[in-house]
């Protein structure tokens, strides 16, 4: 790996993506034998684990991830619940049901209705909230997220945005209001795709999304998301291959910040949107625990897109957290069906529920991660 001087963008020119999917194509057994042995994993050895030849091979490969998930993060999974806050939207990106050009219902909630939602979540249990809005710089303006977070740090101890990205004075203030984490999926790092599919808006501009992330860190940021939707590029490797480069850059360059991954599969929306290549169960399950190997001290996080039996199974896994009882439409724990969500969700358990079945299959439900725990398990 290069120096993590300068920013994620320009590692990324100098990946050759498609000479390693081109190379995970014609990986040999031997090949996944030496990645799968390897005490560092890197690009290439990454490749080969997310081979056709590694896929008859899901079993150790799968096996292989849930010992580095043990040594790493031990049997603790941290819950959280997404809290939409507004579906109003500025940009057009076309697999996204809360897409400007879409005549759907909008709804952006008062701070008053957003501590509501937030009341009724810690009910539940959670600590760890998960404001998510689309892009929209008057409806979601900085002031309303500042305030937004100044209501709830009083009885929500971890609080984290998933909204447009914003300037360096923007992200300083949003942490002295009480923001800790921030997600920014890229989506796809194809560039080409990456115009194709964000086709208006904000959003569209791929360097400033890829810099954002960087941006959030060196703003006081201390927890960082970020992800790739499997389903939007024909190549679903060079997306995770890009995803785990990212990762490790991060994890280089501000190493007192924890880091996590998501790999959201394609999920119905009011879009319409059909995936480019359907990337199956069994892919799904390879991709993770090759991110797994080649990202040893990242989170992995999986929401509720997943069916209930598929996310029991990537618990033991690799997943270090997950949402449960989630709802994507602003307003939808206290006033469910009155405005559009942005996806249809596949594990509809209660949160209890899901803590349940942690707790049976021998795992600590955390329902906020104090970044002492963090320390303590040798993140
Ligand atoms: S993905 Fe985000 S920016 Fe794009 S249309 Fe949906 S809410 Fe708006």
């Amino acid at each position: 790996m290069t120096s993590p001087q300068g920013g994620f963008a320009r590692e990324l020119a100098a990946i050759d993506l498609k000479g390693l999917s081109l190379y995970a194509e014609l990986a040999t057994d031997a090949d996944v034998t030496a990645a799968l042995a390897a005490d560092r994993v890197d690009l290439r050895h990454l490749a080969a684990l997310l081979s056709p030849a590694a896929e008859r091979r899901l079993e150790e490969l799968a096996s292989a991830a849930q010992h580095v998930t043990r040594q790493r993060f031990g049997k603790a999974v941290r819950l959280f619940a997404p809290l939409y806050v507004s579906n109003a939207c500025l940009s057009t990106c076309t697999y996204c049901g809360f897409a400007k050009n879409l005549d759907v219902t909008r709804r952006t909630l008062s701070i008053d209705e957003v501590e509501a939602e937030a009341r009724l979540l810690t009910d539940r249990g959670f600590r760890h909230l998960l404001l998510v809005a689309g892009e929209h710089r008057i409806e979601t303006s900085a002031d309303y997220l500042v305030g937004v977070l100044e209501r709830l740090r009083p009885f929500v101890p971890s609080l984290s945005i998933e909204t447009q990205t914003w300037s360096d004075d923007t992200y300083s203030r949003l942490v002295a209001a009480g923001l800790e984490g921030v997600i920014h999926y890229q989506e796809t790092y194809d560039r080409t795709r990456y115009a194709e599919v964000h086709a208006a808006g904000w959003k569209r501009d791929f360097d400033r999304r890829l810099n954002s992330t960087e941006r959030a860190a060196e703003s006081g940021v201390r927890r960082l998301g970020i992800g790739s939707l499997l389903g939007l590029a024909e190549d679903w490797r060079a997306d995770v291959l890009a995803l785990a480069a990212h990762a490790d850059f991060l994890l280089r360059k501000y190493w007192r910040t924890e880091v996590t991954m998501s790999l959201p599969r394609i999920k119905p929306s009011a879009s319409g949107f059909q995936p480019l290549v359907p990337v199956t169960d069994p892919a799904y399950v390879q991709a993770l625990s090759a991110l797994r190997l080649a990202v040893p001290d990242a989170g992995i996080v999986l929401s509720t897109r997943e069916p209930a039996a598929l996310r029991d199974g990537l618990v033991n896994l690799m997943v270090t957290s997950m949402s449960a009882g989630s709802s994507t439409e602003p307003g939808g724990y206290s006033t469910p069906g009155a405005s559009q969500e942005q996806f249809s969700i596949s594990d509809e358990r209660s949160p209890a529920d899901v803590a349940a079945m942690l707790e049976a299959a021998g795992f600590e439900p955390v329902w906020k991660d104090a970044f002492g725990l963090h320390e303590t398990v040798g993140l």
